[in-house]
């Protein structure tokens, strides 16, 4: 233990076996290791579980929440905080919550809002994780939902009901790239009192910050562009105080919070987004365009693209670029995918958000589950491929393509 002043009690050291050495090791000398009159340029990662109190009334102080600070690693911890700060003015929101997945601030989001009997109205273009969260693990918990084209408004207007609570939808639908009209489905929601939330994680804050246009809460997959290089896994939630109140006990007991090391490296990711995605997007223009005249490429799908259904809402949901997903279908179905994929020059991960631009092919991975039927309704066929457009050249991107389409 440290006396007031921070050092260690000198009698209780003298008699110190190995065993007491070991077990003690990262406490004793401590003050020593961090002594500096200079203050490191990039930020420690603090991997503490626990911290330790001065006295009962301190800890009594710091878990009733009446003083700031630390106690146990997911009740918070610097990394997160600091992750925090900078979503929050990304975001231009009043809370954040970094959480351990985007798959836990979806959870969280409907833990921390909902509870049995409540329904909710659920885009049916959400990302394959959400709709099983949203659809039949909800269920088993007795909250009930309909799944709507969010960007018919009439059919949205007709499914918000005195029960909704919340509406889900995307920013930028996947693999369609389809994207909604935040304001006018913010608007819908609030006549029935719902709350609409927004995943925006094809979007990120630097193209659409979906609480300035009206929504309630937004959430991110950290994992995918914010962090940038497919070594993090890491989600948020951002919102306003009015809708927080059972957020951090939700984080805290369903077990949702995140590591100090995936906050860490999702900070150094995030310092570099404002230029990936720039680049992304410069990219992703240049490719949709060249997939549009290739002749083995059909229905390329690109919110940029003057004939996407969707272009006259983007330009004002979307600042500043349409985003990093170009998706189209290759003439001669799977064969030819396993084609454009053998030709090595786009690597198949499915996933996005990478600095460099990989591929998926939703029929066999994000969209397996879905029926024959299913697929053909939401435009989807086994030629189907989605470009995660990267940071390279725009040359070397289109160069790319075009030794893919030719294998
Ligand atoms: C990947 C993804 C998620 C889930 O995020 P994880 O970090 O993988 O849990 C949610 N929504 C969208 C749109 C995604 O792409």
């Amino acid at each position: 233990m440290t006396n007031p002043n921070g050092e260690f009690n000198k009698n209780s050291a003298e008699k110190k076996s190995v065993d007491d050495i070991c077990a003690r090791s990262l406490v004793d000398g401590l003050a020593d290791n961090f002594s500096s009159p200079t203050d490191p340029h990039s930020p420690p990662i603090v991997l503490s579980s626990v911290w330790s109190c001065e006295g009962t009334g301190q800890a009594d102080a710091l878990l009733n929440g009446s003083l700031d600070g630390y106690v146990y690693q997911r009740d918070g911890h610097p990394n997160a905080v600091q992750f925090a700060a900078a979503c929050k003015s990304l975001h231009e929101a009043e809370e954040v919550a970094v959480t351990s997945s985007g798959m836990s601030a979806m959870a969280l989001a409907m833990l921390s809002q909902l509870k049995q009997g409540d329904h909710m109205v659920v885009s049916d273009q959400l990302y394959g994780g959400s709709t099983r969260l949203l659809t039949d693990e909800a269920a088993r918990l007795g909250i009930t939902h309909t799944l709507v084209d969010m960007c018919n408004l009439d059919v949205v207007r007709a499914a918000v009901i005195p029960a909704t609570g919340l509406v889900v939808v995307e920013t930028i639908s996947n693999p369609l790239v389809r994207v909604v009209d935040i304001p006018a489905i913010a608007d819908i929601s609030h006549n029935q009192d719902a709350l609409l939330l927004v995943d925006n994680t094809f979007a990120t804050p630097a193209l659409c910050k979906p609480l300035t246009l009206g929504a309630d809460l937004v959430l991110e997959s950290v994992s995918k562009l914010m962090n940038g290089h497919s070594d993090v896994m890491l989600g948020m939630l951002a919102g306003r105080t009015e809708q927080w109140d059972r957020v951090p006990t939700a984080l805290s007991v369903w077990g949702l919070a995140s590591s100090p090391l995936q906050c860490w490296l999702a900070n150094r990711g995030l310092s570099t987004m404002h230029l990936r995605i720039r680049q992304c997007c410069e990219n992703a223009m240049a490719a949709a365009k060249y997939l549009a005249q290739h002749p083995r490429a059909q229905n390329v799908q690109y919110p940029g693209l003057a004939d996407h259904q969707d272009y006259e809402i983007s330009q004002s949901v979307l600042a500043n670029g349409f985003g990093h997903i170009v998706t189209f279908q290759i003439n001669g179905g799977r064969n030819a995918v396993d084609q454009f994929i053998g030709a090595g020059s786009i690597p198949f991960c499915p996933s996005l958000g990478d600095v460099m631009t990989t591929m998926s092919h939703p029929c066999s991975t994000s969209h397996r589950s879905l029926t024959a039927e299913q697929l053909e309704s939401l435009g989807l066929s086994q030629g189907t491929i989605r470009l995660s457009i990267g940071t390279e050249s725009t040359e070397y991107v289109v160069n790319c393509i075009e030794a893919a389409l030719d294998a």
